[in-house]
């Protein structure tokens, strides 16, 4: 079993889950009720994590989580070339379609 993936907000890490659980992937939370124990567990040992039961998978659910990050740009972003404001669903500006990079 390895861990991939922790965060000190269980929706985060409940989120991440269920996105690897959606590829067919076996995980479990650790920690998911730990949040809010009084003692001698510091704050940072009582974050949820999430593992994977097989190995096997790990490099996929890794995969995964990457994928979460590097698409969770869902604020608006300025227009590098005419600083308007984008809805983040537009992939390129509404105003000069640049490209959001
Ligand atoms: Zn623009």
């Amino acid at each position: 079993m390895k861990m991939v993936y922790t965060h000190e907000n269980l929706f985060f890490v409940s989120n991440v889950k269920n996105l690897i659980e959606a590829k067919a992937i076996d995980t479990f939370l650790k920690n998911e009720f730990s949040q809010g124990a009084i003692g001698e567990i510091s704050a940072f040992d009582a974050w949820p994590e999430v593992w994977v039961i097989d190995d096997s998978d790990f490099d996929r659910a890794v995969d995964i989580v990457k994928s979460l990050h590097s698409s969770n740009n869902m604020v608006d972003w300025i227009c590098n070339n005419c600083c308007e404001t984008n809805d983040p669903s537009f992939e390129t500006c509404w105003n000069c379609q640049s490209e959001n990079l």
